[in-house]
């Protein structure tokens, strides 16, 4: 199976300054490539990579900048810049701003790449052009077979992604059959499981926090493009970075333990893009052309406590592990589901006493309210996989219902596009 392995790159300095460059390069491409798109869009036309293609290997002549970096790379940005444009538009596909985006650039090939082991700690792999690139080896690559090498800056920090073949073939069967959970995904705490277990642990201290409120209050207080509001910027950027990697921390560990205990994972469907978005006010009815108190506040805490949980990665975690283990992840729609009685299904609102307890009008049963909601997700989701074996023929099991796992590099999907123009 494809899976991606990411490590910490320690360039030198030179290689640093040059990846600076290839990025730069690259943004310079895919702009170009974006604002020649919308031009043949507007007169009706469409434009599509291999001309693109074609023509950056004419520009090579007239701008020697474009042979500095390497070749590959730049395909590459166009390929992206083609796959984006088909799944989003080619006007809802963004620029490459300096300020927003960060360096990232692809090298195809992997096959040809040498890696090396130095010693316990650090690896090496060649890149052309940049030559070799150290990493901080935190896992064995051993026996498997490198599809694509991505470089990425985030912060000051490089990494490098690679794509690699780790040769394991997908189960035929989960481990234990039978065993299944549901999982709800709340604001207070991050993942309550059907079993009754609550999953979560705090992503950033409070003095992390209190130095974040610091940081960015001196950052809207620096001048723009002064040096101080740089390394405020850099200072704030890791801090949210240690965040960062402690939700991916998060998220990989309980999506693994999920999936290995349970032959059936059952999520909610929620609708993470509707609720995230910034609520609009509402029309006041007693004052025309006014607008009551908007709940543009209270949504937008929301905002940030769904997002800082990461359900989406959470998911997409899951889905992951899943084609390890064989687990059937199903999604379920959410509603009621806070709302149900799990023993009686009994619908009510007031069942909800508070955040934290859930207590039936009708029978009296009471249960933490994320438990009881997961409890109605896995019933949900074993309704849908009870449907769907009485649909399927007898005999027919292992029908592709899951969905395909989330796509890390954005190249996955198209192996065949994935080759380089000749
Ligand atoms: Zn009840």
């Amino acid at each position: 199976m494809l899976a991606g392995r990411r490590f910490r790159v320690e360039f030198t300095d030179e290689q640093a300054e040059y990846g600076e460059q290839i990025g730069a390069v690259c943004r310079a491409v895919w702009n170009t490539g974006l604002e020649q798109r919308r031009e043949y869009r507007r007169r009706g036309g469409w434009m599509n990579y291999r001309p693109q293609a074609h023509e950056l290997a004419e520009a090579k002549g007239e701008h020697p900048w474009l042979k500095d970096v390497p070749g590959h790379c730049l395909q590459q940005t166009l390929m992206d810049l083609d796959k984006a444009c088909r799944a989003h538009g080619t006007f809802g596909v963004r620029w490459r701003s300096g300020r927003r985006w960060a360096p990232s650039f692809r090298f195809p090939e992997g096959a040809k790449m040498a890696v090396d082991k130095l010693n316990r700690r650090h690896g090496r792999v060649k890149l052309p052009k940049l030559g070799w690139v150290k990493f901080r080896q935190t896992r064995s690559l051993a026996g498997e077979i490198i599809r694509s090498a991505t470089l990425t800056r985030a912060g000051r920090q490089w990494y490098v992604s690679l794509l690699v073949d780790d040769g394991i073939a997908a189960p035929l069967a989960h481990a234990a059959p039978g065993a299944a959970v549901g999982v709800d995904r709340g604001v207070v705490v991050a993942v309550a499981t059907s079993a009754g277990e609550l999953v979560d642990r705090p992503f950033v201290t409070e003095g992390e926090q209190r130095r974040a409120v610091a940081l960015q209050r001196g950052l809207s207080k620096a001048v723009k493009g002064s040096a101080n509001r740089t390394k405020a910027r850099a200072a704030l950027a890791a801090v949210r970075g240690r965040e960062r990697h402690r939700r991916q921390d998060f998220c990989a560990k309980a999506a693994h333990q999920l999936a290995t205990d349970n032959a059936l994972v059952v999520l909610e469907k929620l609708p993470v893009k509707n609720m995230t978005r910034r609520a609009r006010p509402a029309p006041d009815p007693d004052n025309p052309g006014g607008f009551l108190p908007n709940g543009a506040a209270a949504k937008s805490g929301l905002n940030k406590a769904i997002l800082s949980k990461g359900w989406y990665r959470f998911e997409r975690a899951v889905q992951s592990v899943a084609r390890y283990t064989g687990t059937d992840v199903v999604k379920v729609r959410a509603a009621c589901t806070s709302q149900r009685c799990s023993v009686c299904g009994h619908v009510d609102p007031k069942s909800r006493e508070s955040q934290a307890v859930f207590r039936c009008t009708h029978c009296s049963h009471t249960e933490h309210a994320d438990v009881n909601a997961a409890k109605n997700v896995l019933a949900a989701g074993l309704a849908v996989t009870a449907c769907r074996e009485a649909a399927a023929p007898a005999g027919a099991a292992g029908t592709p219902t899951q969905e395909p796992a989330g796509n890390r590099e954005g190249l996955l999907l198209h192996p065949q596009t994935a080759a380089p123009a000749a």
